[in-house]
């Protein structure tokens, strides 16, 4: 989104609220402002929202309204599917995790279970079937696959992963923060067992998510207090976020198709120009199976920091593969798993465009990282 003369290409990280969830979200904000859980006839609003909005999310990803619930976002969601299955047995999750489950996997080690195991990926980020099967035993309890990356963009075989783990008798989860909103995602169709979601990835707002939880299938109570949540998250709703979020999930979903168009477009015409001019530059992840406007760009020779800084000052926004300190240069463990060389991985940067970004932009993003680095001679 072009925002005065700056454009913002960084939407992995976040994303703007669409002006449809502000609106929706702005009584909530002011006059109905009442407790969803109270009593009173003046809650009803707040209350009826809320269930709509359950309602909205499920239609949204194939799943009943009641195996929607809502958490702060992603990293809350991810904690709970994780930490609300360690104590049934082993979790095996992939290398390329958000820190959200890889932390989330640290208590394991107390379990008699053992700790958790690491599942490798292969060059462009792919978790095998083979590969699970060989690490899936009668110890494990969940396996935990994201549906896809936000540092290189693929998507991951879930569906198959999810029959696999199925056939062992293991549940699955799929931290879907990344994708929902931006590819079709159905529940039913994936065969899964929880799926992680966070708003402010889709044009929703900050500090708000949900957990889909398939029903019968067993999850612990995650914070004590009211009954709120079905009694296994307890807390006052946050009536407005939860709005924003349904009202931003179903402009996505609306207009998918197109962005979609729209964003693929965009990437393909980035690449050309990259291609034509930097030809010893290479792109991360598969280039099939990857989230539209998501774009992971290596550059050997250059510094990755040094060209988000050279594009910040041209009113660009984009983030790294490696974050610098004065010492080192921490690569990210992504980067790391693919097997990515230093010189790589040091001079990467990601693109994400969104659905506000304009064709032009992926023009603009590409003369600007050109012009670094023919001005660091490359
Ligand atoms: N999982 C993935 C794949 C993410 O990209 C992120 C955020 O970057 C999270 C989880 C955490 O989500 P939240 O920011 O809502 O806590």
């Amino acid at each position: 989104m072009k925002n005065h003369t700056y454009i913002y290409a960084d939407n992995s990280a976040t994303t703007p609220l669409a002006p449809e969830a502000l609106e929706a979200m702005m009584p909530f904000l002011t006059k109905d402002y009442y407790n969803a859980s109270s009593l009173y006839s003046l809650s009803r609003t707040a209350k009826d929202a809320l269930s709509e909005a359950r309602s909205i999310i499920a239609t949204c990803i194939g799943a009943l309204p009641e195996e929607i619930l809502f958490t702060s976002g992603g990293t809350e969601s991810d904690n709970w599917a994780i930490k609300g299955r360690m104590i049934s047995g082993r979790i095996l999750a992939s290398r390329i995790e958000h820190h959200a489950v890889l932390n989330s996997l640290s208590f394991s080690s107390y379990f008699p279970h053992g700790a958790a195991r690491l599942l490798p990926v292969d060059r462009f980020g792919f978790v095998s079937s083979k590969t699970l099967e060989s690490f899936l035993s009668n110890r494990v309890s969940l396996v935990s696959v994201m549906l896809a990356n936000n540092e290189i963009g693929t998507i991951e075989p879930v569906k198959e992963l999810a029959e696999i783990s199925h056939h062992h008798k293991t549940l699955f989860h799929t931290d879907a923060v990344q994708a929902v909103g931006h590819i079709p995602v159905d529940v039913n169709e994936l065969g899964i067992d929880f799926l992680s979601a966070s708003a402010h990835k889709f044009h929703g707002p900050k500090g708000i998510g949900f957990l889909f939880h398939k029903k019968d299938v067993g999850l612990d109570k995650f914070m004590d207090g009211g009954q709120q949540e079905f009694g296994l998250r307890a807390g006052t709703e946050n009536v407005a976020s939860i709005v924003g979020m349904a009202s931003a999930l179903r402009v996505c979903c609306e207009q998918m198709a197109s962005n979609s168009r729209k964003l693929k477009d965009m990437v393909i015409c980035f690449k050309e120009i990259i291609r034509n001019a930097l030809p010893q530059a290479s792109f991360n992840g598969d280039s099939v199976n990857r989230l539209p406007g998501h774009i992971s760009l290596s550059i050997p020779g250059i510094s990755g920091e040094g060209l988000l800084h050279f594009l910040d000052l041209r009113g660009i926004a984009v983030s790294t593969g490696a974050a610098c300190n004065s010492k080192s240069t921490r690569i990210s463990h992504v980067l790391k798993a693919i097997h990515l060389p230093s010189n790589l991985a040091n001079g990467t940067v990601r693109i994400s465009f969104g659905m506000y970004n304009k064709k032009s932009d992926a023009d603009y993003v590409a003369q600007a990282i050109i012009d670094y680095c023919r001005k660091v001679k490359f």
